[in-house]
């Protein structure tokens, strides 16, 4: 858990990171609005080139280019026949249904329309046969495009994942099959009206491909891109209902449809470039989100990591029943307080402990006596050393003392005193009253030994003579 100051800091950062959600919620609204307004301006754009096409050209106005034609339909079909390759790849990497589809759209319209490219020649002895393939392909790419939509969110059928071949193969000899039966209609009586009716039917698919969305609120930027592109699909279908060939709004047509198509295509590079997907790319404000709740989390893994180190830290360095440094530590720090004293030359003493008899406190009141007289002797000890002294633990009723800018006499006076109050001191536990006396050695550092070994060696030894004398006194010499 988080200490409370601890979490204020991170609130205050979470803060400082979500400062963009801060604004008036009515001029969010507003902006908002505003980005609405903007999407519907440059879906129904195209509308404004071809109402003003419309009411301002000259209706006999003609632009007759086979090669401008056929280069511009040779782009389109590189563009087109890339986008269903790199569609594919990303159904590949998701298999979901929609990409399917839209790989299927992409691909059906190459083959299609290729055809009414291949056949520039023919508009003006069969210009039916020319025409008929633009509203079937678009017709095709916009059936795939509805079925793509009605499958968004789910899985490919696993029939489909098992045998991928036969899948893709089938629906090519589909659209090959569209390709040769379009010839005969082209040369029917039915064939004007089927040109008005397949872009009629065309239009009509896109337009509710894009309500679809907008009903079932489908908010995934692509499928922002996708609405647009429906939009600008249905209108160009629109303006090809109203230009004859080769007459400006003809053009003005290819042009929309080319522009909705980019817009797809941009969506399709986007999935290809990040997750794959149309339906998992996400709006910078959830990446936004996402980030910042990621970092919160890192942040609070941290600090709980910063934490840990330091527990285990203090669980390294000290004595788990006393409280005060363990051997290995008060070596440590000794060791480096020599090294310090070195350069600076101040006294450095320490005095080596070991409490007298211990054993017939542990044989006469328990273990547990033992350990209660034990942590109240370093409470004492504490109680009169400076912060800048050290008290560690050396073993089972042994303790020593590192007492910094401290020379031999005052260290034996400190020594002195914690006898005495150790002396005087009575330890309750479980109702009865425990005393106990402690044996003192003192020893400097530089005057007794040049090292720290040497140097506890030295205080020891005074130690050992202060039991032999007879314990509960201080030896240092
Ligand atoms: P002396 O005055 O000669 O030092 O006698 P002593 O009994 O203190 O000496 P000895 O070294 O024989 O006994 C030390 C005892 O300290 C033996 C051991 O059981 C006890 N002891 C060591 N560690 C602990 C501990 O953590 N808790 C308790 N309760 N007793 C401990
Ligand atoms: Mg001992
Ligand atoms: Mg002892």
């Amino acid at each position: 858990m988080l200490d409370t100051k601890a979490g204020d800091e991170q609130k205050a950062k979470a803060m400082a990171f979500s400062n963009y959600s801060d604004h008036p919620e009515f001029l969010r609204t507003l902006t908002q609005g505003y980005v609405v307004l903007i999407l519907v301006f440059v879906g129904l754009l195209p509308s404004l080139a071809i109402a003003y096409l419309y009411f301002f050209q000259i209706p006999p106005l003609r632009f007759e280019d086979h090669g401008a034609h056929e280069i511009a339909i040779g782009i389109s079909l590189l563009q087109s026949g890339f986008i269903a390759y790199v569609t594919y790849r990303c159904y590949l990497r998701t298999k979901e249904s929609f990409l399917q589809w839209l790989t299927l759209g992409f691909l059906g319209f190459t083959v299609i329309y290729g055809v009414h490219g291949l056949f520039t020649g023919f508009s003006h002895d069969h210009p039916m046969l020319f025409t008929l393939y633009g509203p079937a392909s678009r017709l095709v790419m916009a059936g795939c495009l509805l079925s793509g939509l009605l499958a968004y969110g789910k899985q490919a059928p696993p029939t489909l994942q098992a045998r991928p071949g036969y899948f893709w193969w089938a629906w090519l000899g589909v659209f090959a099959l569209i390709d040769v039966l379009v010839a005969p209609l082209a040369f029917s009586a039915w064939a004007k009206l089927a040109q008005q009716a397949m872009e009629i039917a065309a239009m009509g698919i896109m337009l509710s491909c894009a309500l679809i969305i907008l009903v079932r609120r489908i908010r995934s930027p692509l499928m922002m891109v996708y609405v647009l592109s429906v939009v600008f699909f249905a209108q160009s279908s629109f303006a090809f209902l109203l230009g004859p060939s080769w007459n400006h709004m003809w053009w003005l047509a290819h042009a929309i449809f080319a522009a909705g198509f980019t817009a797809l295509s941009y969506g399709v590079i986007h999935a290809f470039l990040t997750t794959g997907s149309f339906a998992r790319v996400y709006s910078q404000t959830e990446l936004l989100d996402q980030v910042r709740a990621e970092k919160a989390r890192t942040d609070d893994a941290l600090l709980e990591l910063q934490r840990a180190h330091e527990a285990l830290e203090i669980l390294a360095t000290t004595d788990a029943l006393t409280g005060c440094a363990n051997r290995r530590s008060f070596e440590a720090r000794s060791v480096e307080e020599i090294s310090r004293v070195k350069r600076s030359a101040a006294p450095l003493s320490f005095v080596t402990i070991d409490l007298d008899l211990f054993k017939q406190i542990n044989d006469g009141h328990g273990h547990a006596a033992g350990d209660q007289v034990l942590k109240d002797f370093v409470t004492l000890a504490k109680s009169i050393l400076r912060p800048s002294d050290l008290m560690g633990r050396i073993g089972g009723e042994e303790f020593a003392l590192m007492l910094t800018d401290t020379p031999l006499e005052a260290a034996t006076m400190v020594a002195e005193r914690l006898r005495q109050i150790t002396e005087n001191e009575v330890v309750s536990f479980s109702g009865t009253c425990i005393r106990f006396t402690a044996s003192l050695g003192v020893a400097q550092y530089g005057l007794d030994g040049d090292t720290y070994e040497a140097t506890i060696e030295a205080a020891d030894k005074r130690m050992y003579h202060a039991k032999q004398a007879g314990r509960n006194q201080v030896c240092a010499r």
